[in-house]
């Protein structure tokens, strides 16, 4: 339980109810016995302005922004990261000493440490990505590919022609292809990354023939409800490693929490199992 003097953060979305952040940073604070508390900040959108301002007000020590607001936030902000900038999206805010909102994007970081920690076999330079979707997440995870070191990330889209602006907003090595001959574009693949919102609890599957992946492709989903999506239960039939959407979210979380609450907190198998079973309930 927090003293008077609590360290004070949240997560400001609309709806808020559906977020797994509080839990996570619950466990946290619970663990490492933090003076603070993390709160869920249900905004609604024409506040959304009103809301940053009075983090300041009100003593945060700064939140976490989701659905639907990572990208509206930027202009309320007095500054934002090159990640965030390049992304177009921010999911973390900092409420500086000097009373500035500083906003970042750590989403593409918690791709990258969930890949690193699921697929420790898997190096950048061992071929082309193809990553399935052109949202927000998959801006992050293109960045986080590119940055990363993955030379060539090939896009699929329904929409090609939003495939082709994260292409020009974010630059570098990535070439875009139809969604139609997305099939056609596994042959060199040594990442496949599901980033559309397909496989989702309550949405379509996600049709995604694998037989041309090579046998050593890992294979990621971010989508995390299920945490077993058709996609990666095909992959693993056919022998691939596969990495759920789970660390990404676990793992994009610590940044955040780190810069709040001055501890820098491990993601392990007990928070996973944690989350899961809240995840269940
Ligand atoms: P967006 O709404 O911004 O993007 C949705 C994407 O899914 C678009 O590429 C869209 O294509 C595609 N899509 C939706 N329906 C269809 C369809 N019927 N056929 C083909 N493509 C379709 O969502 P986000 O980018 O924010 O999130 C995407 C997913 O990632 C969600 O499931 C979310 O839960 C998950 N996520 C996971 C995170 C994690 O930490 N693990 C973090 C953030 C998100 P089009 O452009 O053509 O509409």
């Amino acid at each position: 339980m927090p003293t008077g003097s609590g360290r004070v953060a949240g997560v400001m979305g609309w709806p808020i109810g559906h977020s797994l952040s509080p839990r996570i940073h619950g466990y946290w604070l619970a663990q490492y016995d933090v003076d603070g508390a993390y709160v869920p900040l249900p905004v609604r959108p024409e506040r959304v302005a009103s809301a940053l301002a009075a983090l300041v007000v009100l003593g945060f020590r700064g939140t976490n922004v989701t659905i639907p607001y990572k990208e509206v936030v930027i202009p309320g902000l007095d500054a934002v990261s090159d990640t965030a900038r390049a992304i177009g999206a921010v999911n973390t805010v900092v409420v500086q000493d000097d009373g500035r909102l500083y906003g970042t994007n750590t989403d593409a970081y918690g791709f990258m440490e969930a890949l690193r920690q699921g697929a420790p076999h898997w190096h950048a330079a061992a071929g082309p990505a193809l990553v399935l979707g052109a949202g927000g997440a998959a801006r992050a995870v293109v960045y986080a590919l590119l940055t990363g070191g993955v030379p060539l990330v090939r896009l699929a889209n329904r929409d090609r022609a939003r495939a082709d602006r994260l292409a020009a907003d974010i630059g570098g090595a990535i070439q875009t292809v139809d969604w139609n001959a997305r099939a056609g574009a596994t042959g060199d693949a040594a990442v496949l990354v599901n980033a559309t919102s397909l496989g989702m609890t309550g949405q379509p599957p996600l049709d995604m023939p694998l037989n041309a992946l090579p046998s050593s492709a890992v294979v990621v989903d971010i989508v995390y409800r299920p945490l077993e999506t058709p996609l990666l239960k095909a992959a693993k039939g056919r022998g691939h490693l596969t990495v759920d959407g789970l660390g990404m979210l676990l793992h994009q979380a610590r940044p955040g929490f780190a810069t709040w609450f001055g501890v820098d907190p491990a993601v392990t198998p007990a928070l996973r199992a944690f989350v899961l079973a809240e995840m269940r309930t």
